[in-house]
């Protein structure tokens, strides 16, 4: 029988009285901190408007999502559930019921007090552990949390000075992270990890937090020789209160850890308290991951950013663009690639084809391509090597005044690439460089030696000395901009022309950068 029609909004404070309020002397303590619990409050973050209309209940000890909401409305989260999963005395008639295991017990005494109406099956979904999938209850605890909210105004600004690469990770993705930041969590329940150097007083409740071993030393009176558990644990300060101070038992969140990375290793307090890292790379999951650790730790230990500039990549896809899972079996292990075309074409390929923040498809045949055009750099050097057979005396210097049009143009390529190359490097443009470097050594093979044919074999003296210092010159400079992208090949090259060219330095790793002759150059 419908008794009124009207929208929803008319129930907003109203008050409904909870089912044990006689039972359970919980209920006044909790209205009395906080008026809106036990009303209807109109909360849009959560509804899905698919699933009709009506009241939902709203517990905010008991799942992340009420707890927000709980938390606008300043009601606080209450659970009454022990780490066992079972009701504690206060709860009355519940206490020692377990969770989810009692789920029957819990209907039978709603049942038994007249307040049940009926009982349906309900279909919906519920939490699991990741792990054993058994179904989990969400439970409040208490944790300890690094306040990094307070800092958030600061670390939108110092967010702006960061370079990212693309842009739109930083001033989008990354700046929205930050303007949702919540204070971040450090504490961990688990034996592993980084222990939390508070100590707490039996009797007081007073905290300390000890920032040394140096200090473990002057409150006891001896230094540990190991920091972790279960040793640290043993480690009892005296309080003012004439008691006994132990550590908390948590550890700390392994973020934490990873937050520091870039400044935890200088002991030199000027030092590690400024120095800023010039270049961080990493996948779009670290977001809420990495970035956000190095910043928010960074920020808080130190009042500036721990970055410069940011290279933010993508994921690798299948070549449909499908993410790669186990049960679409579309997974391409890296091995199968290393071992079949080598370490450099996966290098090769996958730094060309993944675009800054983008997410790339796996494309086999663009693979095989890179594969075959590392053959051609290889065989430029074997041809190289085979033509200085034919001279007496090895002389690999470029003369201006032996150099025809074909070898100019080629030296051209070389300078103008090697610019552009710099200032793609400069500039984090990465995935730009592997074509880039490319061109040079398909021009040399396909155009500049296929032009100098001739006049390698029945040129005059002054003509072949120009091929083979221009073939020499033009592929060691290329080599040594490749490296960065093949680094195997272009060693071995390397290591082929160094023996028969008697060039010094041991590795082309030890090479300095090429510099681009400006001379050379001719649009
Ligand atoms: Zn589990
Ligand atoms: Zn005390």
């Amino acid at each position: 029988e419908t008794l009124e029609e009207f929208s929803g909004k008319k129930l907003e404070g109203l008050e409904y009285e909870p089912l044990f309020k006689n039972e359970l002397e919980v209920y006044d303590e909790i209205k009395k901190k906080s008026p809106n619990a036990f009303t209807v409050i109109l909360s849009k973050e959560y509804v899905a408007l698919g699933s009709g209309s009506g009241l939902v209940h709203c517990a905010p000890g008991c799942g992340p999502e009420d707890y927000e909401v709980g938390r606008k409305y300043k009601i606080p989260p209450f659970n009454e559930l022990d780490e066992h999963g079972k009701f504690k005395d206060s709860m009355g008639i519940f206490s020692g019921l377990v969770a989810k295991k009692d789920d029957k017990k819990f209907i039978e005494i709603i049942k038994n007090k007249g307040m049940l109406i009926d009982t349906t099956p309900v279909e919906h979904e519920y939490a699991h552990c990741w792990r054993c999938k058994t179904p989990v209850v969400y439970k409040t605890t208490e944790q300890w949390f690094l306040a990094v909210e307070k800092l958030k105004e600061q670390m939108i600004e110092e967010n702006k000075k960061v370079v990212w690469v693309p842009d739109w990770a930083g001033t989008r993705w990354f700046n929205s992270w930050l303007t949702d930041l919540q204070d971040w969590c450090i504490s961990r329940q688990r034996f592993w990890g980084i222990p939390l150097p508070i100590w707490k007083c039996k009797k007081c409740d007073k905290i300390k937090l000890v920032e040394s071993n140096e200090e473990i030393k002057k409150l006891t009176g001896k230094k540990l020789s190991n920091l972790h558990r279960p040793w640290i644990d043993e480690v009892e300060i005296k309080c003012e209160c004439g008691s006994l101070m132990k550590r908390i038992p948590d550890v700390l969140d392994v973020w934490l850890d990873s937050g520091a990375a870039t400044w935890a290793t200088y002991e030199d307090k000027k030092k590690w308290s400024s120095i800023q890292t010039d270049f961080i790379l990493e996948g779009k999951d670290q977001i809420r991951g990495w970035f956000n650790s190095l910043t928010a730790l960074s920020m808080v230990s130190r009042g500036i950013n721990a970055y410069k500039s940011v290279y933010m990549h993508g994921m690798v896809n299948d070549s449909l663009g499908r993410k790669m899972s186990k049960s679409l079996k579309n997974i391409i292990s890296p091995y199968e690639v290393i071992d079949k075309y080598g370490a450099d074409t996966m290098r090769y390929y996958m730094i060309g084809a993944s675009k800054p923040g983008l997410d790339m498809n796996y494309n086999f045949e663009d693979m095989k391509l890179k594969f075959r055009n590392l053959s051609v750099l290889w065989n430029i050097h074997k041809f190289l090597i085979d033509y200085a057979n034919n001279f007496e005396e090895i002389d690999t210097k470029i003369k201006t005044s032996n150099l025809g049009v074909e070898e100019r143009y080629i030296l051209s390529v070389l300078n103008s690439t090697i610019k552009k190359v710099s200032e793609m490097y400069e500039n984090y443009r990465l995935n730009e460089v592997p074509g880039a470097i490319e061109f040079v050594f398909i021009e040399l093979s396909r155009t500049y030696i296929q032009m100098i044919r001739e006049k390698s074999v029945s040129g005059t003296e002054k003509e072949k000395q120009a091929v083979l210092a221009v073939i020499f010159n033009v592929l060691l400079d290329t080599i040594k901009m490749f490296s960065t992208v093949a680094p195997f090949i272009s060693e071995h090259i390397y290591l082929n022309l160094k023996e028969k060219f008697g060039i010094s330095g041991e590795s082309i790793t030890l090479q300095k950068w090429p510099k681009a002759d400006e001379k050379q150059i001719d649009e």
